[in-house]
């Protein structure tokens, strides 16, 4: 057990986060509107105009019959009122949230290659992306990313279909069929016996050797986070498609998994652009690996990991086992975001079974936590204060529950959990 002390400003927080107890944090740093960094919104637009070119690219390169929306998802009514859900676990092809910044990272770079090789034009139609030579021309460049598994599995199908070299560095743990799929595409699995933060070591280390690599870098890179930041938009006209207003006397509650923070902070971002004070984001992370949170509460310049505090980084929702935030999501949330919740993996369970008998869901450990974050906010005392603070007597929240990942899992796996769920008794409440 450490006993680095890491500062945190509530001693109840701390207390939380070392005995691994679920409970939910509101940050107190939560500024109602944000003065939006011009640079960064400029690239999230640059990111959605990117998104919309590629579809033509995408139905080249995956010419089965599917979706012709390649980076979109539904938001789903549910039986509940007001609480949607956002299916990023059926997101096409890659079957997760990682689909959204993945594909938006290798997009970008395949254009920025082409566009100093010649082969295409400015703003050009990026479906030439498709063609032979353009194909031999990738072949000569590598893309290598670190991973827990979805974004190794998102970014392998997509470079891989454009022609690149791929490399993935798995962290131990990636499930087998994660990397079996990407085996099965000729994608390069490297197997590391080391948490997510050690394969991404590797991954750039290996990568900065070699001058016709591309390191994807899931802890810094601002073309991962605006490919995540373009859902906001989408989410923002689908909400106003269903009828709902955002506005004072309707908030928007959005509640997302959160692992290294990218997909998370940068969907956060986009939402907090559009919304600004209408709209409350909480992310939800593991009781063990709560790295979001230890950074934010620690309120440090420098990382703080969740192994500092002596927790283990060990957990079943592998999208989210991470022990290190990104500083760069990190920065953006302390002023944006509204809370976090943590959840232990026996809760993981009660919830994968309850969105699979409640709501048909087929989803993964780590998505499953997202239904965590409304039931914290109405179980413990913290989340009921929050919620009655709200203002008019008229408000009526709207939640969505971010469905993170899920509709590639294998039915033997998918049913080894739901029976491991059956099994488990967690209580449902917080702190
Ligand atoms: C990666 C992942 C997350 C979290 O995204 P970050 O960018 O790591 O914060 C959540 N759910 C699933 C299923 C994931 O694969």
């Amino acid at each position: 057990m450490s006993e680095t002390r890491i500062g945190m400003h509530e001693l109840d927080t701390e207390a939380c986060l070392r005995s691994a107890t679920p409970f939910l944090w509101l940050n107190t740093e939560a500024t109602p509107q944000e003065p939006d960094d011009d640079q960064l919104c400029q690239d999230v637009d640059a990111a959605e105009h990117r998104l919309a070119r590629a579809g033509s690219l995408l139905s080249r390169l995956f010419p089965e019959p599917q979706d012709a929306r390649f980076c979109m998802s539904n938001l789903s009514a549910t039986h509940i009122e007001n609480t949607l859900i956002k299916c990023d676990h059926a997101m096409p092809l890659a079957g997760s949230i990682k689909a959204r910044g993945g594909f938006h990272e290798v997009i970008a770079l395949a254009e920025r290659l082409a566009l100093r090789a010649g082969l295409i034009t400015e703003n050009g139609d990026l479906a030439v992306l498709a063609r032979p030579d353009a194909r031999a021309f990738f072949a000569k460049h590598t893309i290598s990313v670190g991973s827990t598994g979805n974004l190794g599995l998102s970014i392998g199908i997509i470079a891989s279909a454009l022609g690149f070299r791929t490399v993935v560095h798995m962290s131990r743990d990636a499930k087998d069929w994660k990397k079996k799929r990407l085996r099965d595409r000729g994608v390069n699995v490297v197997e590391h016996d080391g948490d997510y933060g050690l394969a991404v070591d590797a991954g750039r280390k290996q990568a900065a050797a070699d001058p016709q690599a591309h390191f994807i870098d899931d802890e810094r890179s601002v073309d991962l986070l605006t490919g995540y930041a373009a859902a906001a938009r989408e989410i923002a006209e689908q909400l106003d498609q269903q009828g709902y207003s955002v506005g004072e006397d309707q908030p928007l509650f959005v509640h997302i998994p959160c692992g290294v923070g990218g997909a998370a902070g940068g969907i956060a971002f986009g939402l907090k652009r559009i919304f600004g004070r209408h709209v409350y984001c909480f992310f939800i992370e593991p009781v063990a690996s709560p790295c979001l949170l230890v950074q934010l509460a620690s309120r440090s310049q420098s990382p703080v990991s969740v192994y500092d505090i002596g927790l283990d980084n060990r957990t079943e929702a592998d999208g989210l086992a991470v022990a290190q935030a990104s500083m760069m999501v990190a920065s953006l949330m302390r002023t944006r975001l509204s809370g976090i919740c943590t959840v232990s993996d026996a809760q993981l369970f009660a919830l994968l079974l309850s969105s699979h008998r409640d709501f048909g869901l087929d989803i993964e450990p780590s998505a499953a936590a997202a239904f965590a974050g409304p039931l914290a906010l109405s179980s413990s005392p913290r989340g009921r204060a929050f919620m009655a603070n709200l203002g008019s007597v008229r408000c009526k929240p709207i939640h969505v529950i971010w469905t993170t990942g899920g509709a590639l899992v294998p039915d033997i796996e998918r049913q080894r959990s739901l029976e491991r769920a059956n099994g488990i008794a967690a209580e449902l409440d917080w702190r």
